[in-house]
């Protein structure tokens, strides 16, 4: 699959007018149909005026080939996360409200079962001594200061999210070392999860997440990984359609 020309097709050419006459040159084309630009994310001609022009040096940064399916991963990562920023939040704000309301659950529930008596009697169950009701008184009783608890932990967990989908969303650097962090502190609870039970949404999240990591750290050379920062700028400069005609330009007389 083709990623800049997917982009292109998208968002059109980004083409560019360099001000630096020689690598204006290279750029640019003159054909019977009129004046053409090399775009810098395709490497196409495209026909008409440039999308931009000025200095070779504040050209815009166009993510091409690799680059520009690392965003695409990224970003879909990026989603991810925010829509469990959105869960999360729903369930702290539910928890709150709940801590609010507990008192006349918990009534109206004390009510409810005698009420149910006669129907468990008809249908020979014994719900009054079951695990589940059981587990529902529970949670009922729990006290005001650990829902508090449970809340404020899952609005942090929330601002995590948040704050790792829109670093990774932005691209951003320190978004990528926050989602790696992030990530890499909740695989312990993760294996200690499937080593109680094995599940296969346990299963899949924690291959999800190891592989998430890994992609981040290697590709992205976080942590001074395979060179690290000054070696991921490197490459990705040396993708730059502009910085390839530049040094082309200068090394021919
Ligand atoms: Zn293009």
């Amino acid at each position: 699959m083709d990623w800049s020309l997917r982009a292109c097709g998208r968002k059109g050419h980004a083409t560019y007018a360099p001000d630096e006459p020689e690598l204006r040159e290279r750029l640019h084309a003159d054909t019977p149909a009129g004046e053409a630009w090399r775009c810098l994310r395709c490497g196409d001609f495209a026909l008409g005026p440039p999308a931009g022009s000025g200095p070779a040096d504040e050209a815009p940064i166009v993510l091409r080939g690799r680059a520009l399916r690392d965003a695409t991963i990224l970003r879909l990562l990026a989603a991810e996360r925010l829509i469990r920023a959105i869960v999360l939040l729903a369930l702290g704000y539910g928890v709150l409200r709940f801590r609010g309301s507990q008192h006349n659950l918990r009534e109206t529930f004390q009510r409810a079962l005698p009420a149910a008596k006669p129907l468990e009697r008809a249908l020979h169950i014994n719900l009054t001594d079951s695990a589940f009701v059981a587990r529902i008184q529970k949670v009922l009783e729990s006290r005001p200061h650990t829902l508090t608890l449970l809340a404020t932990a899952l609005f942090a967990y929330a601002a995590l999210q948040l704050l790792e989908g829109v670093g990774l969303w932005l691209l951003k650097r320190w978004g990528e070392y926050v989602a790696a962090i992030g990530t890499s502190v909740f695989l312990p609870l993760e294996i200690h999860e499937l080593t109680k039970k094995v599940t296969v949404l346990r299963l899949g999240a924690l291959v999800v997440n190891v592989a998430a990591i890994a992609y981040l750290v290697w590709t992205k050379r976080l942590f001074g990984v395979r060179g690290g920062r000054v070696a991921f700028e490197k490459e990705r400069e040396s993708e730059s359609l502009l910085e390839v005609e530049a040094s082309a330009g200068q090394i021919s007389p």
